[in-house]
């Protein structure tokens, strides 16, 4: 069984270039071996049916050797019964944490779990009470990984049932100091419109900078944004008129969080009511976003994004 976190496994140094200062320091991290991390734990709860089956259920185990009255607890549950909560274990020694201090003391700030081993030998089963000792088992020597510099710990926990072994568990982690940041990505895009049959014809006349509101052929009612029929009339003709792009704001926010990548808050986000009488919402260029008002005459411009987006935005006449 490995993690996520595995790929800190695959080193791509070792300990030929250390120095005397590493070896001296790999020594004070080598005397905590064999040290106890915890001693007579006590799992907080006896195996059980109910966490039995809230296991299965999460895993989408439904091997019937887990249900019944002859049930066994599936053997990769072997740490679950262990695990001290929020609140903590019972019979956790300093050690461990003494050893983690250490390192953070070196520059070996960061962790990841790289991975664990379990062995069974013998099943738990509902009503059995469950002790646990674990002990510090190894210390690497300094080693460099991709994601940086640091030593891998592994403690060893051995789990009894009615005092009887009954498996170990093996949990390893590198403590590391970071390596060099990675060089910084490009911005993200933002976001691209999604053209459907029915805006097809608005983002075509975007393309061409002509911000075009669609027009009932039967009863002559503009509408905007682009929709298939009427609110007026529910008639489904319709031709286009271009918009002069006068306008006002009639309301707006600003948006100051979340922050979306390919944003740069704080910004102005308007409803815009035109002078054709409709409202569409674009963002507002030309005043800072904390001098936009309600009432603040606008003109359509159209903005290039980038390569490939353009969009119809709208200036705020200062003053
Ligand atoms: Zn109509």
């Amino acid at each position: 069984m490995t993690t996520a976190g595995d790929t800190a496994g695959d080193t791509t140094g070792d300990t030929a270039g250390d120095t005397a200062e590493d070896t001296l320091f790999h020594a004070r991290l080598k005397a905590f071996e064999g040290r106890p991390a915890a001693t007579a734990g006590r799992a907080k709860d006896a195996v059980n049916e109910p966490m039995i089956r809230h296991w299965c259920e999460a895993m989408g185990d439904t091997n019937p050797a887990y249900t019944g009255p002859d049930a066994v607890a599936p053997p990769t549950m072997l740490q679950a019964w262990t695990m001290g909560g929020l609140s903590g274990h019972t019979g956790r020694t300093s050690a461990y944490d003494e050893l983690l201090a250490l390192l953070d003391g070196a520059g070996c700030t960061s962790v990841v779990a790289t991975d664990c081993e379990q062995e069974y030998l013998r099943p738990l089963r509902p009503g059995d009470t469950v002790t646990f000792d674990a002990v510090i088992e190894s210390v690497s020597p300094r080693k460099t990984t991709k994601l940086g510099t640091g030593h891998f710990v592994t403690t060893r926990m051995d789990v009894h049932a009615n005092g009887e072994l009954a498996g170990t568990h093996r949990f390893r982690i590198l403590k590391y100091a970071p390596g060099p940041t990675r060089k910084p990505q490009p911005k993200p895009q933002r976001p691209r419109p999604v053209i459907n049959r029915d805006n097809q014809g608005f983002w075509d006349g975007v393309r061409e900078h002509k911000l075009l509101v669609q027009r009932c052929t039967a009863c002559a009612t503009l509408r905007f944004p682009w929709l298939p029929g009427c609110h007026a009339c529910a008639s489904p003709d319709w031709d286009t008129v271009e918009a002069s792009g006068a306008g006002t704001v009639f309301s707006y926010v600003v948006m100051h969080h979340p922050p979306f990548p390919a944003f740069d808050p704080p910004y102005a986000v308007a409803l815009v009511e035109l002078a054709e009488d409709v409202r569409m919402i674009a963002n507002i260029t030309g005043v800072p976003y904390d001098k936009v008002r309600i009432g603040l005459p606008v003109q359509l411009e159209f903005l290039r994004v980038d390569d490939t987006l353009v969009l119809p935005v709208f200036r705020g006449e200062a003053g």
